[in-house]
């Protein structure tokens, strides 16, 4: 957690690490967050690595429900060991939504590559689950799924936001389980 007690960053690295494509930080600016961007998660940047001053301060509880350890942990226990689309859909049943991009064609000579910029073949969201917090489902066309447990998008907020651009909220916390080994 961030410690209010230390002065803000005041040097530039943070902002010069986010601006370098080669690096893995990343700024968001709706969240006023720096990230280290891992293959499958996002983590928050409390601190600044070199000057150790405070992070700019979050906006996500203006925007998100507030997520507690207990209902966090109580989701990933749902999810823990559920390693396939259909294991999901028999412990949880029908999603809240359902994008399905339907089965590529066979014949065309850039499956290849779609498949490789868009490894994502497939993403349920559950979202009566919990009060706080919704469920992402990513499924790979490996078969390979995750689970991704984020807060839900205030009400307010997701009142006076554009319903589209809801999709487009960044799930920045953790994944809880990556089910499934890599093939
Ligand atoms: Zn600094």
């Amino acid at each position: 957690m961030p410690n209010d007690a230390i002065p803000p960053c005041q040097c530039t690295f943070l902002r010069h690490l986010a601006s370098d494509p080669e690096s893995n930080i990343r700024y968001d600016p709706r969240l006023n967050e720096y990230h280290i961007v891992g293959s499958h998660s996002l983590t928050m940047i409390y601190h600044c690595p070199f000057c150790g001053g405070r992070a700019p301060k979050s906006l996500r509880s203006f925007m998100f429900e507030y997520l507690s350890d207990t209902e966090r942990q109580r989701l990933e226990h749902l999810v823990s060991g559920l390693d396939s689309l259909e294991a999901i859909q028999s412990k949880l049943g029908p999603p809240t939504f359902d994008l399905d991009p339907g089965k590529p064609h066979a014949n065309e000579a850039t499956d290849e590559r779609e498949a490789e910029s868009d490894p994502f073949y497939r993403i349920l969201t559950y979202e009566a689950l919990s009060d706080s917090a919704d469920l992402t489902v990513q499924v790979r066309r490996s078969g390979e799924v995750i689970c991704i447990i984020h807060a839900k998008p205030h009400r307010q907020a997701a009142r006076t936001t554009d319903p589209a651009s809801n999709s487009a909220l960044p799930t920045t916390q953790t994944p809880s389980a990556s089910a499934g080994a890599p093939r």
